[in-house]
């Protein structure tokens, strides 16, 4: 199956000069996100995931049914104000101005082997702030795995170290 014929590129979305990769046509059949999702099963399992970390909000998408079918837990990465209890906290710069993402402090046990599933690879900013907090929680992060990859951008030069899985390079 060729994922890429399942994500619609729209020019010039959220402003001119992007190409937004939208993924709902992917999501929207059952077969290509079946497909999906049992890719990053077998990569989960071959990294010996012991937990699932997706970031906010379509990480939620592609994570929580690798999670479920491989019968672990999974964990949101979130903005701020939406988790209840006590968080973690990690800044990361923007072209202009800077976000923060958060993670309820005991939500991911010292020692965890844990796998980021995210849905797309841009400038690598939301997920080198996600590795900080993992880290920060004192578990290990064995691979992070994304739906697509925009290679030109150059964003796994900023967590080089890791193993790093992608479905769709463009
Ligand atoms: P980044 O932190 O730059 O790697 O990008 C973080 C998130 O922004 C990704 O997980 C996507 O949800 C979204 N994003 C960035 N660029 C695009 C794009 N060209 N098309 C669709 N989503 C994007």
């Amino acid at each position: 199956m060729d994922l890429k014929d399942y994500i619609a590129n729209v020019p010039d979305f959220p402003q001119k000069g992007i190409q937004f990769k939208d993924i709902t046509p992917l999501i929207g059949n059952g077969e290509a996100f079946r497909y999906a999702t049992d890719c990053f099963v077998e990569y989960a399992k071959k990294a010996k995931a012991e937990l699932i970390v997706g970031p906010d909000a379509r990480g939620f998408i592609f994570g929580t049914p690798v999670a479920n079918l491989l019968k672990i837990g999974f964990v949101p990465v979130r903005k701020p104000g939406k988790l209840p209890r006590e968080t973690i906290e990690e800044s990361y710069e923007l072209e202009y101005g800077h976000n923060t993402l958060c993670l309820h402090k005991d939500d991911i046990k010292p020692g965890q082997n844990v796998l980021i599933v995210d849905d797309l690879l841009a400038t690598g900013g939301t997920i080198q702030a996600t590795i900080r907090l993992i880290e920060k929680a004192g578990a290990k992060v064995v691979g992070i795995a994304f739906l697509i990859e925009l290679s030109f951008l150059n964003g796994r030069d900023k967590f080089s170290d890791y193993p790093i899985y992608s479905l769709i390079t463009y």
